[in-house]
């Protein structure tokens, strides 16, 4: 297995309104524009660092593991990503060793991007989040399995507008 960096930190937020003032005023930092799922029960903005950024993640409904955590933790940072050059071949050989896989098989972010996560209880309590290098390359088998985003910010709008073009 090949890492090959810090994709971003993920940190569960209260509310991505609340803390975007924080990262924007104290910090000096962009946020970007808030997403929402329709699966999944999560709102995310992305604060965004060369080469790097902070996924901030806010509970979208009570069933959501993002408002399970805040109730178990409470805000802060609530996992790692890390860049692998091929995450089908990281799952096989990490879940080979024993490890707890999350996802045996990737899903997609909502960039277009495989993921897959990695219990904490096989990292020394770090929820890891591996994600592929080969950039947005599935967004179009995203579309799909998700079938709806909700719309809240750019990316969403163009994802639709895609859809729109090339239906299925
Ligand atoms: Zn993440």
């Amino acid at each position: 297995m090949k890492i090959t960096g810090i994709d971003h930190v993920g940190v569960a937020v209260k509310s991505i309104r609340e803390r975007r003032r924080f990262y924007e005023k104290e910090l000096g930092l962009r946020v970007g524009q808030e997403i929402e799922f329709a699966s999944g029960g999560i709102k995310l903005a992305d604060v965004d660092f060369p080469g790097t950024k902070i996924e901030l993640l806010e509970p979208a409904s009570e069933e959501s593991t993002i408002a399970k955590f805040l109730a178990q933790r409470g805000e802060g940072i609530h996992h790692l990503c890390l860049l692998v050059e091929d995450i089908e071949a990281a799952l096989a050989e990490l879940g080979g060793q024993g490890l707890r896989l999350i996802d045996r098989t990737p899903r997609l972010n909502p960039h277009g991007d495989k993921i897959a996560f990695i219990h904490p209880e096989s990292t020394g309590g770090v929820l890891l989040e591996l994600k592929d290098k080969k950039k947005g390359k599935n967004r179009a088998s995203f579309k799909n399995s998700v079938g709806v985003l909700m719309t809240k910010g750019r990316l969403t709008r163009v994802l639709l507008e895609e859809r729109k073009r090339r239906p299925r």
